[in-house]
């Protein structure tokens, strides 16, 4: 044993569960290493080379089977032991994680301590082999512990009492099943009981005689039953704890059939018989080789299909499946025959295109791609539409290997679906920087609730024609703790991304019915409306008008204190869904406001279907009121087609007497902005009786001068 205190990393986001680990270790004498998400775990795999790594599967950002695909490609670090904490793990999840579940050992939570002790004591004791089999290779050089090499300790009686990982990885199985069975085992079916004839064993009587045993070619069994073609070394050794023997294995790679059939199964996808990403991998290495010789460029197309989970969320996986068939025989045909295009993984797809003579070449691919995508696809009479997002990266202006070009790709695509999908964009270094950027926010916009880094503010609106303040708008704001204030157009749209709008909205909502409840309006609230913007994608989740009638009754209000402000996107997916929320919480008097009015694609079919009460003029163009006639005419067109559709017109962003004049003069119903007053935070509005007054009569002696 090495008189180094050994070390073991356990990787958990849950400080209690770390800490409930390094308990049950206490007795063990190893030293506990934390690590509390995947980065850190893999950076300290690195530092300290534990004996064995605890790995939660359960981790935000990065989950433990994302940390072992790194850990396996890194071969300084693929023969560390694992062992997986999986919490009860779905069947669709254990194929998925099917091979990397082969190469550790797992125990499932809720954690049972005694199993750990066992299993960790089990590691320790493999830890002791390992160190005594390292000796001899340094010393004697027989054995090479390298990532492909199964390594085996003998005892006397033929029993297995050490695996390294390759053996693990080679024989499907782990550590507890493996050791302790004879070695006779592997070369057998297992489903024959093994009685060991140990000192029979040509293997046994070879090594006694302190000879080295070589075979060429043998089979051996593994543990889920298929057979494999090896090539082995039996070692004798002596002074090594108690081992007897060592055995070395590694898999002959020249077998044909199985070598053919893992080729066609990895090189195409089943789904649309496609290139995998695997055979697009060699097929752009090989490419890149060719036009380095020949100085042409080439590109790399990464294209993702537009909010693709609502097609299978709405229409199911088959239908889901059908698309992305449609799909690869459409890309087929934008591309010539020469080029390649693959099926990289779920809705994403891949080109490449070779022999361009120049970069923006492959513009008129993604334009043909963007296209094609946009038609509608017919299936069992309906016609349902899609899009795509794309990413170009051309060698050798945006990297010069396969794994920086499909990189660069993909970074440009999440560039194009950040500027609102449907478009293709070109790979550029800063786009690098942004995406870190965003990734980052993303990242920290998981954890912002719960540290309460949100706050609200309000801003009264005016109503003209009784001179008072009748409600507020209220919006959030991020008080970040490193990038400072950051207002919600730079990270609304980052939660509407990654599925976080929703929990935001509801505390948004709640928290300002609950904050406007304690408030010195108390009383008045009733006459109060709160002005809350809700994402589509927030009122189509099931129960959500029972939920916000819960909110507002809880507060002690009722559904005509709330003015819901809506996008135009609000029906243009799952339409019918939409609007029968909209049409329930009408019926509870909740009132709606249409956002950006004349500004969206689809306000005309908007205002037949959807229950509205209120339109909203641009921000745009009530900022240019004075000083642009043509706004001007818009705002007076808006507000007489508004007015003739029995709809109140509401104008934000009023920052000035002028701008209010006009809007007043003609015929604005609801006024609001700095001309008023700042936003206000909550303190604010509890002190808000004066002010509101203030307001009042501050309205009031404009549109008197006016008048
Ligand atoms: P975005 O516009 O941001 O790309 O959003 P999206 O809805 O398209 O979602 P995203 O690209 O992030 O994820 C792709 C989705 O495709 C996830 C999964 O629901 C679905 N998916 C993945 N593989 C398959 C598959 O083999 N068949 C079907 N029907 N759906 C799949
Ligand atoms: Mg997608």
């Amino acid at each position: 044993m090495s008189a180094e205190i050994r070390k073991i990393l356990v990787a958990d986001d849950s400080e209690e569960n770390r800490a409930f680990i390094a308990k049950m270790l206490l007795d063990l004498d190893v030293q506990v290493v934390h690590a509390e998400n995947g980065t850190q775990a893999l950076e300290r795999l690195k530092e300290i080379e534990p004996i064995l790594f605890i790995l939660d599967s359960d981790m935000p950002e990065m989950d433990g089977y994302q940390v072992m695909n790194q850990m396996m490609t890194d071969e300084n670090m693929r023969h560390i032991p694992v062992l997986m904490l999986t919490a009860n793990l779905s069947d669709r999840q254990q194929s998925l994680h099917k091979t990397l579940l082969a190469v550790t050992d797992h125990l499932s939570k809720p954690l049972s301590a005694d199993k750990l002790v066992a299993k960790v004591k089990l590691f320790l004791e493999l830890d002791d082999y390992r160190l005594a089999i390292k000796t001899m290779h340094e010393d004697e050089e027989k054995i090479l512990e390298t990532m492909h090499e199964g390594l085996l300790g003998i005892d006397a009686k033929g029993t297995i009492r050490y695996a390294n990982s390759a053996a693990l990885r080679l024989l499907r199985t782990d550590a507890t099943q493996l050791v302790g069975l004879y070695l006779e085992s592997i070369f057998q079916d297992p489903i024959h009981t093994v009685c060991s004839d140990w000192s029979d064993h040509p293997v046994a009587k070879v090594c006694r005689e302190g000879n080295i045993l070589q075979v060429e070619k043998s089979d051996f069994w593994r543990a889920d039953g298929t057979k494999s073609k090896v090539k082995f070394a039996a070692v004798p050794v002596s002074e090594m704890k108690d081992l007897e023997l060592v055995f070395a294995f590694r898999e002959l790679t020249d077998a044909r059939e199985s070598k053919t059939k893992l080729s066609k199964l990895t090189n195409t996808d089943h789904l649309t018989g496609l290139p995998s990403r695997i055979r697009l991998e060699d097929t752009l290495d090989s490419a890149i080789e060719r036009v380095k010789r020949h100085g042409a460029h080439l590109a790399v197309i990464f294209l993702d299909l537009d909010h693709f989970k609502n097609i299978n969320e709405s229409l199911g996986h088959d239908m889901g499946d059908r698309i992305i068939k449609d799909v690869a025989g459409r890309l087929k045909q934008c591309v010539r025959q020469s080029d390649t295009i693959a099926r990289m993984a779920g809705d994403e797809f891949s080109a490449i295109l070779e022999g361009i003579d120049k970069p923006t070449d492959a513009s008129n691919a993604a334009q043909k791609m963007l296209d094609c995508l946009r038609e509608p696809f017919l299936i069992d009479g309906h016609e349902i539409f899609t899009g795509c997002s794309i990413g170009i990266a051309t060698y050798p202006n945006c990297g010069d290997d396969t794994r920086t070009l499909l990189k660069n790709a993909d970074s440009a695509a999440y560039r194009a679906k950040a500027l609102g999908r449907n478009n293709y964009q070109y790979y550029t270094a800063e786009m690098n920087r942004q995406i870190l950027e965003r990734i980052e926010i993303e990242h920290d916009l998981h954890h912002a609730l719960d540290r309460k880094e949100f706050v609200l503010d309000y801003s009264p609106i005016v109503e003209v024609a009784s001179n008072s303040v009748t409600g507020f708008e209220v919006t959030v704001s991020w008080h970040h703790p490193r990038r400072g204030v950051l207002q919600s157009d730079s990270f609304l749209p980052i939660a509407e991304d990654c599925g976080l709008i929703v929990p935001i909205g509801e505390w948004l909502i709640s928290e300002s019915c609950k904050q406007i409840h304690e408030s010195s309006i108390g009383d008045k609230k009733k006459d109060y409306k709160l002005c809350v913007r809700v994402s589509p994608s927030h009122i189509v989740k099931p129960q959500f008008a029972s939920w916000l009638y819960q909110c507002v009754q809880d507060n002690e209000m009722n559904g005509e204190n709330l003015l819901v402000e809506l996008c135009e996107t609000v029906t243009m997916n799952r339409q019918q869904n939409c609007i029968d929320v909209l049409n329930d919480l009408h019926t509870m008097n909740v009132s709606f406001a249409l956002a950006e009015f004349g500004m969206g694609y689809a306000p005309i079919d908007l205002l037949r279907n959807v229950p509205l009460d209120v339109i909203k003029l641009p921000e745009s163009i009530v900022a240019r009121l004075q000083v642009s006639q043509t706004d001007q005419t818009i705002a007076l067109g808006l507000i007489g087609m508004a007015h003739n559709l029995g709809l109140k017109v509401w104008a934000s962003g009023v920052d000035n007497e002028a701008q209010l004049r006009f809007l007043v003069d003609n015929g604005a119903d609801i006024v609001q902005g700095s001309v008023f007053s700042d936003k206000l935070a909550q303190d604010a509005i509890v002190e808000s009786a004066v002010l509101i007054e203030n307001i009042a009569t501050r309205f009031a002696n404009i549109a008197q001068t006016n008048g």
